[in-house]
Parts: C-alpha cells; structure tokens; sequence
C-alpha cells in the first residue's frame, strides 16, 4: 500500500489551524509513527487519511487514488480506534466479521479470517463473549482483529495502547511488531508516547501545532544532540 499526503491543511471553524500544510509519504510494509503532544493534530491528520473528515486543501492518496473518489466500502484501509470503538450489542466473533460481512465476502471465507485472526491474538476462546465482558487489553485485541480480517493494504492506528496501564501496554506493543511483520502493510501509528514511536517506527513524523517538524527514522531522530 501507499499513503501520500501533499500539502494537507484542515480548520476547525475560524483561526483553529488544526493541521497546517501537512506533506508526507508511507509505502510498502512500512510502519510510519506520527507523534507529537495533544491537540499537535494527529488524530485529525489520521482522520483525513481514513476519510472520515475532509481536506480544506492539499491531496491525500492512498494506493495512488484520492481518499474521497473511492467509496468508503472499497477503501483498502482498516483503523483502529483508542477507544476500541467495538458494536456493545455483538459477540467478539460478530465484532470481528462485521466489515467483511458488509462487503458481501462469502460466510466460509469470513469465518476462515476470523478464526485466523483470532488465533493470531489469542481470542479463541472469547470469540462468543460480548465486549463487556472483556479486559481493555482484551478489547484491544479484538479491534486489532476486526481491522486484521479486512486484509487492507493499509492500517491505521490512533492510540490504540492509551487506555491500557503500563504492563499491558509494552506487551501490546511488542505484540504490534508481530503483526506489523506477519501482515508486512503499510501503517500510520498516532502516539503521543516517545517509547512507542521508538520502538515500533521504521519512521517518525514529529508534529507540533498542526506542522511536521521533522521526519525522519528514530535513530537519526533521537540521536541528535
Ligand atoms: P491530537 O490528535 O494530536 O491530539 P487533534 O487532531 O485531535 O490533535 O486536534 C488538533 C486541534 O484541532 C486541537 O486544537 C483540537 O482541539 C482541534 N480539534 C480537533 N477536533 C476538533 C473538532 N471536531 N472541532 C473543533 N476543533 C477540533
Ligand atoms: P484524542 O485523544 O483522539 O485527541 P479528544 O478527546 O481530543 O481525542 O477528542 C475526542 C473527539 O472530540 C474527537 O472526535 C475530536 O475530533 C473531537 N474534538 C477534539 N477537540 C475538540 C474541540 N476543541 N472541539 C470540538 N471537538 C473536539
């Protein structure tokens, strides 16, 4: 997959510049971390690229086609939301094959993916539980999983460890690698948290009041005197 973002700007209303004149580049099975502190426009950047909020200018492509001139349903993306944004009413399995169910894939094969997934994260044995019923770190993985049986060609990935304590979060972490390598798509990763970007980015786009202040890989970045 591939994202290109080109001189991307957003307001929010009059003054609020909540990303400003915003360029980058992602490709191949490469994990790119934006990272930045709270209200530095991650999230909105993100959400752009998802398509769940508008351009005021500037491009974004993904897979060489503009976000808005594919329909939500074919956009070869799946996101992860930090507050894992699960169906209550669903059970984990239902949770998991809702987006291909909506795209109309066969029952043997959406059946096939989730069993796949959830063997991958270690949710067999909850894959009738509702969401209620499970840990954060439990619902985590169920988010992973919803977005892992799309098969996208791209990921995207807002917080997705800012509601789990320390622990959890640095075995999650580890546990994003894995995927990251087993998958080899391309993802952007939203943290405000210098440690994850580190340990999870091949590179970093550092933002900082709606602007990129550097991009580059976390050796050269961190390095720096
Ligand atoms: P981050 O993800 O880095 O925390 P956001 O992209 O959420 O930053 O926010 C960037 C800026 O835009 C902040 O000043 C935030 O308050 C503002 N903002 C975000 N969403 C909205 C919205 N829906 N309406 C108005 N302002 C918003
Ligand atoms: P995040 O942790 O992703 O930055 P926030 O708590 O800042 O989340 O925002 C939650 C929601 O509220 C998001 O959908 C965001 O777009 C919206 N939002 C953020 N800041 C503002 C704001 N100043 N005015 C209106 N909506 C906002």
């Amino acid at each position: 997959g591939s994202v290109v973002l080109e001189n991307v700007t957003k307001a929010y209303g009059e003054g609020v510049c909540a990303v400003d004149d915003v360029s980058f580049r992602v490709d191949g099975a490469q994990l790119l971390v934006l990272l930045g502190p709270s209200g530095c426009g991650k999230s909105t950047t993100l959400r752009m690229i998802a398509g769940l909020d508008s351009v005021d200018s500037g491009r974004i492509l993904i897979d060489g086609r503009e976000v808005h001139d594919v329909e939500p349903k074919d956009r070869d993306i799946a996101m992860v939301f930090q507050n894992y944004a699960l169906y209550p009413h669903m059970s984990v399995a239902e949770n998991m094959a809702f987006g291909l169910k909506l795209r109309r894939r066969p029952r043997k094969e959406i059946a096939r993916r989730v069993q796949e997934a959830a063997t991958m994260l270690g949710l067999e044995a909850l894959l009738d539980r509702r969401p209620g019923a499970l840990s954060g770190g439990q619902r985590q993985r169920v988010a992973l999983g919803r977005a892992l049986v799309r098969q996208p060609r791209v990921f995207l990935l807002d917080e997705p460890l800012s509601n789990l304590d320390a622990g959890l979060r640095a075995s999650m972490r580890m546990e994003i690698a894995r995927l990251h390598r087993a998958v080899r798509a391309t993802m952007v990763y939203v943290t405000h948290d210098q440690v994850e970007a580190m340990t999870l980015g091949q590179r970093i786009v550092v933002m900082d009041g709606g602007r990129v202040q550097q991009d580059d890989t976390p050796m050269r970045i961190y390095e720096r005197p």
